[in-house]
């Protein structure tokens, strides 16, 4: 129990969610839903004042941890001062923060802001098309994604999603997006071992650009390492294989570091382990810790440039109302001031490493197939027989994460129950994480 008071009557609240709340990704069940009412550190507490250590940051996006004060007034000082502009025009808080992402890149790259992940994947598709289009390429506008990776929710991202079950219900998608297999290491599909792999999985990027043609081909878009799919740490060598293949066929990389990005892989972008750089990148989520909904999608300069032609239609003509929205922005840079100064980054690296070994030491467990991350992001496959690697049946995953949740503890599970990968537990805590609370998570 918390010290925390409840204002809020319990039976009538859980009644009032059931009968207005629409939840997504969520079976409808007669049990109350855990409603949250309070949040600080790494912990929630619901308003029944059961707490819980958030062993995946909400939806892999509180970075920073709840309860930072310095973020709520940054974005009150902001709303007061100036509410809402739109970028049609400009505003001071959004020119700062790009000039802080681009500290954070390392590089100089130009931003269009949105309010979601998902947003800032379909801008990218939108303007890569349209850079083709107006660089005498306009053939080129098919996308290539990964079988088991995750863009986003709408018609265009979930055509670019690898997710059976999240997508077969709403067929016919956008048109023009192709899947190959994902450097699923623990399952190679090309029965390589992951030390004397050969990237086949790489190399069928490859094959499809030049079966589809590289005329109609505009780019690739992948997380560094697949988070919701699977968690899926490919092969060290295997973004920068990706990044040859696009340059030997004139197509774009778009890494969607909207998990990945901001530390939460023990590095500013997760890119970066691998020695890459990518034409475009989205990221969202961790930009403000989810304290106001944001993204941007970071777009190479020279490709900014072929959008500034003389003819009337060569600008891009997208717009969103909301997105960078000033206090959004006064949020994110407060919350990446935040990181620099606790060290968030390197907290992950070094706390991510440590929880990798510790978690390592489950491997000798009969279920246990296989363990992995980067940073604060890791993955525990479970399987029926270790010879077999026969997943383990869902059903005792959802109980793991009952169970953990009656002991305090929240842990994901990624699942996508028509393709049969639903048996990898997930973990992505806040990058604060402290070491009394990192004794609780193990
Ligand atoms: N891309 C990745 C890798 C994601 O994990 C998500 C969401 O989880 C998205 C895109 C979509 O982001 P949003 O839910 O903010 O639209």
């Amino acid at each position: 129990m918390s010290d925390h008071k409840s204002v809020a009557n319990v039976e009538d609240f859980q009644k009032k969610d059931q009968e207005h709340i629409w939840h997504g990704m969520r079976p409808h069940s007669p049990d109350p839903s855990m409603i949250i009412e309070h949040a600080i550190g790494s912990w929630v507490t619901d308003i029944e004042g059961n707490r819980y250590l958030d062993g995946m940051s909400g939806l892999w996006c509180v970075n920073a941890g709840y309860g930072r004060k310095e973020i709520a007034e940054a974005a009150y000082e902001q709303m007061l001062d100036m509410p809402y502009y739109p970028l049609t025009q400009s505003h001071v808080p959004a020119i700062m923060l790009a000039e802080k992402l681009n500290e954070w890149l390392g590089d100089e790259y130009v931003f269009f802001f949105s309010n979601s992940g998902s947003e800032a994947n379909e801008t990218a598709f939108k303007l890569v098309r349209q850079y083709f289009h107006q660089t005498g390429r306009p053939g080129k506008h098919k996308f290539i994604s990964r079988y088991r990776s995750y863009h986003g929710n709408t018609i265009a991202t979930l055509a670019a999603t690898g997710q059976a079950q999240r997508r077969y219900k709403y067929e016919p998608l956008a048109q023009g997006f192709l899947h190959v297999t994902p450097p699923d290491c623990y399952r190679c599909p090309f029965g390589k071992e992951a030390e004397s792999c050969s990237l086949e999985c790489a190399n069928e990027i490859d094959r499809t650009m030049t079966w589809e043609l590289s005329d109609t081909v505009a780019g690739v878009i992948m997380e560094p390492i697949i988070t919701g799919g699977g968690i899926l740490v490919p092969h060290d060598n295997y973004m920068k294989r990706v990044r040859e293949i696009c340059d030997k066929h004139d197509a774009l990389l778009i890494a969607d570091e909207v998990i990945c990005g901001f530390g939460r892989t023990g590095k500013p972008f997760g890119f970066m382990h691998y020695d890459v750089k990518p034409d475009i990148i989205s990221m969202a989520k961790g930009i403000t810790s989810g304290y106001l909904p944001l993204s941007a999608t970071a777009v190479r300069k020279d490709i900014y440039e072929a959008f500034k032609g003389d003819d009337k239609h060569d600008h891009f003509r997208h717009v969103n109302t909301f997105g960078g929205n000033p206090a959004a922005c006064a949020a994110a840079l407060k919350n990446l001031e935040i990181m620099e100064s606790e060290k968030l980054v390197e907290n992950s690296a070094t706390l991510g490493k440590k929880l990798l070994e510790d978690l390592k030491t489950l491997e000798s467990l009969p279920n246990v197939g296989s363990i992995r991350g980067k940073g604060l992001l890791a993955g525990i496959e479970l399987v029926q027989d270790k010879e077999t690697k026969e997943p383990l049946d869902e059903k005792i995953l959802a109980k793991i994460v009952g169970s953990c949740k009656k002991k305090g503890l929240i842990i994901g599970k990624t699942s996508d129950t028509v393709a049969g990968y639903n048996n990898i537990l997930a973990l992505s805590p806040p990058l604060n994480l402290n070491d009394k609370d990192y004794k609780f998570l193990l």
